[in-house]
This record gives structure tokens, sequence and C-alpha cells, in this order.
């Protein structure tokens, strides 16, 4: 492989989400905060209806109605309120969406490996991105408390493109905003559509995380398989 001109800029951009840290088990401890939260005001709330009711209204939003993620938080917790036969206190609902928020940017760990990942791109001065699926506050406070942001170039979330991964578009707004073409861009992902499918449609290298305990698919053709950070460095 020919050595890099060192006045080429290249970048690694990021999913976030059980690619850099660990999101599954963050969400189930901050569904059970929030849930602890409405039994206050609703006695009779039972857990495993409520934990039911909430993984059905997920499903129901996102591969039924197809919205994205980033935009059904109040519809989310208005539908679990409904399904749950509450009264719609817009107070407790605007509580419970913050509650979660917070508590799920408290609860991600980074997986062992990122942050020495991270380091090492940085020092042979790679741009680092980090497009996500979710609304930025929320993911920015996850980088807030994951502390990265100082190797963290730009975080896009998809409120700020209006589309989530895999549409191309949300692709093509990272690259815009880092100003390179898609061939010197590196994708990591965790996710076979919204990842890699996504960004090999916009001509970047992708690159498939399988690391995350939930990550079922053993091996995706076509692309670079990783099983740990440190095999990311051999891109850089
Ligand atoms: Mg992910």
């Amino acid at each position: 492989m020919s050595r890099q001109r060192s006045d080429e800029k290249s970048a690694f951009i990021f999913d976030l989400d059980n690619t850099i840290c660990d999101t599954i088990a963050a969400i189930q401890s901050s569904i059970k905060v929030c849930y602890k939260y409405l039994k206050n005001h609703y006695l009779d709330i039972q857990y495993d209806e409520f934990m039911s009711i909430e993984e059905d209204v997920f499903n129901y939003l996102t591969i039924e109605k197809r919205l994205p993620v980033y935009s059904f938080r109040a519809i989310y917790w208005h539908t679990i309120f409904e399904r749950l036969n509450l009264s719609k206190n817009p107070i407790l609902i605007k509580n419970v969406i913050s509650l979660y928020s917070d508590q799920l940017a408290k609860s991600v760990e980074l997986f062992p490996g990122i942050e020495n990942l991270l380091f090492e791109l940085k020092k042979r001065n790679k741009i680092i991105a980090i497009l996500s699926n979710g609304d930025f506050l929320t993911k920015a406070s996850m980088i807030e408390y994951l502390n990265i942001s100082q190797y963290v170039d730009l975080l896009v979330a998809s409120d700020m493109t209006q589309v989530d991964k895999p549409d191309p578009r949300a692709f093509r707004y990272v690259l815009d905003q880092i100003n390179l073409a898609p061939s010197k861009c590196v994708f990591v992902g965790d996710e076979r559509i919204n990842d890699i499918e996504g960004a090999k449609k916009v001509g970047l290298t992708s690159v498939y995380v399988k690391w995350p305990p939930k990550n079922k698919e053993k091996f995706i053709p076509d692309v670079i398989n990783v099983n740990s950070p440190y095999e990311i460095l051999s891109l850089a």
C-alpha cells in the first residue's frame, strides 16, 4: 500500500450507539428509571405491563409508522401514556422525556479499546466525525458523559439532517461538513442496513463492528469486518 501524503486529509466517521458505546444496557436502565418516576404519580402501573407497552410502542413508531427516531420523543411518550390509560399531563410527559435523555447519557459506557482508537486516530491527524440517528441534545450529552469530546471534530444527529441513516443525505451532510470525498472516508458502524449499506451507497469504505453483545450478524460479505477497535487502526 502506498504511503498517504501527509497533506492529504482523511476521516473516520463513526456511528455512536452500540459502535462507540454500549447503548442497549443504558436504554434498559433509562426505561426503568422512567417507570419508577411514573409509578410515583400513577400508583397502579405494573412494571411488566409498562415494559411490554414501551417495546410495542417503540416498534410501532419505528417499524409500522416509520417515524424518524429524532422526531418521536413526544409522540412516543404520549402513546405510552395512552396505552396505559394515564392522563396526558404535559408537565409529566416533559419531565419523563428529560429524565430518559439524562439517564441514557449518564448510563452509556465506552466499549473497551475505543478511547485508545480515537486517541491514536487523532495522533495520526485524522478527522473524527460521529453520525447518529437521534436528536442532537441527547447525543451531545452522551459524548459529554463518555468524555470523548476532545477527539470529536463533528457530531451530526439526524435532527440536523432531517433524515435518519441509511438515507444517503445523512452521510452526504457529513461529507459536506468535513469537505472530503467519500474515497477519503471510512465509516464504522454496527448495523447492517443503517450503517453498512447506507455508507456503501455513498461510496464510503465500510467497517462492520462485531463487538456489540447484541450483534447477531457473524459476517457481512464485501465489507471490512472487525473484532476489536484496534483492527481499525490498520486503515488509518
Ligand atoms: Mg449503532
